[in-house]
């Protein structure tokens, strides 16, 4: 049998961590070490944020945002609507009203006059996504949160490396949340951090991942409530290694995209559109299916002609939970929902073979 080509492959190998891992349980220091500091030092020097704190995923990481901005019942959030649910499940668990901002049909990212049409009284965050990595349009939307003086929350969960006006993910809005789940960019095997350059929100999350304690006078204090989402030494040991690559990934990444992209031309594949001053990391590669091609048989179709993909990702409003409880399905990111799909992107894929496969689909 051919071997399957698969969706995603890991920018990372056993042996660029064998040294450090064996360091690491010789030292048997396994939390709050060196590698801890060291990661979270290399994700600030890389977004240029003044302040990081890493987290056990994208979804603690999101969820401490929200409770240290004091979300609760009464309140509402505005969040994207075209995303993975891990960014609405964090504002209904604080018992606040997600409000489903709609999305642009070629960014796929939240779209400007949506959020101010949805600004109310009891608006307390909005939560921006930067849909496949893809942060075109961030600066726009904290903008008019600005002016509104309402906290932006960057759900960048997709997003390291990417940047609008030459300005990082995780340095732009108020507060920023990246993923290390294995479906990303840079992989811990689950992992996340948060970056601000606000020492009271950071002060404020350094005691929320750790127990609500502050170590003062050579013992602890427990100031405020709180949880465990810290990451241990091992798993900044893969961190490390990866942060130090990701620039070079993402130029062999944008031109992958470029040759899918071009191969695909004349089959109406619409490519997800990027701002001209945006850098885009492709953590997904994402297209628009056109009219004439039912999106879930090429997926069926290419997985028998071992080629692994996927539809781009969810309409938030549509999920059963959601549509059920609060009824406000949006149109675009429900086309979207049913109309993209997530090709194989990486070093080394077979470009032409795929295209073919899906022009011979066609
Ligand atoms: C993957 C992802 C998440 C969840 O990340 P975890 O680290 O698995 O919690 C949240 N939001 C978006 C946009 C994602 O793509």
């Amino acid at each position: 049998m051919k071997r399957m080509i698969k969706l995603i492959k890991p920018y990372i190998t056993y042996k660029d961590v064998e040294n450090d891992f064996k360091e690491v349980f010789e030292s048997e220091w396994f939390t709050k070490g060196k590698n801890v500091s060291l990661f979270a030092k290399k994700i600030r020097d890389f977004t240029g944020a003044e302040y990081s704190l890493l987290t056990t995923s994208a979804t603690t990481a999101l969820s401490a945002c929200l409770k240290v901005l004091s979300i609760s019942t009464g309140d509402e959030v505005i969040v994207s609507d075209f995303s993975f649910p891990a960014s609405v499940n964090v504002i209904e668990d604080t018992g606040a009203k997600p409000i489903f901002a709609d999305v642009d049909l070629e960014t796929f990212n939240m779209m400007p006059e949506e959020l101010e049409k949805k600004i109310t009284q009891k608006t307390k965050a909005v939560i921006f996504v930067d849909t496949f990595g893809n942060p075109t349009g961030i600066h726009k939307i904290k903008e008019i949160c600005r002016a509104n003086n309402i906290p932006l929350i960057d759900d960048a969960a997709c997003a390291i490396g990417s940047s609008e006006n030459n300005i990082k993910s995780g340095n732009i809005a108020d507060l920023t949340c990246f993923s290390f789940h294995p479906r990303k960019l840079l992989t811990t095997g689950e992992g996340g951090a948060i970056t601000t350059n606000n020492l009271e929100l950071y002060d404020k999350l350094a005691i929320k991942l750790n127990h609500g304690s502050v170590f003062k006078d050579d013992k602890y204090d427990f100031v405020d409530y709180g949880y465990n989402y810290r990451l241990s030494e091992l798993q900044c040991v893969m961190g490390i290694k990866q942060i130090e690559k990701i620039e070079n990934l993402i130029d062999s990444r944008i031109e992958m995209r470029n040759k899918f992209t071009e191969k695909l031309k004349p089959l109406d594949l619409k490519p997800q559109s990027i701002g001209d001053n945006v850098r885009y990391n492709v953590q997904s590669l994402v297209f628009i299916v056109p009219g004439n091609i039912n999106r879930d048989k090429l997926i069926e179709y290419l997985k028998n002609e071992n080629i692994e993909t996927t539809i781009g990702t969810y309409c938030l409003s549509g999920t059963t939970y959601y549509r059920e409880k609060y009824k406000s399905v949006q149109k675009n990111a429900e086309f979207l929902d049913s109309n993209t799909i997530t090709l194989p992107c990486y070093d080394n894929v077979d470009v032409d073979y795929i295209c073919n496969k899906i022009i011979k689909y066609s």
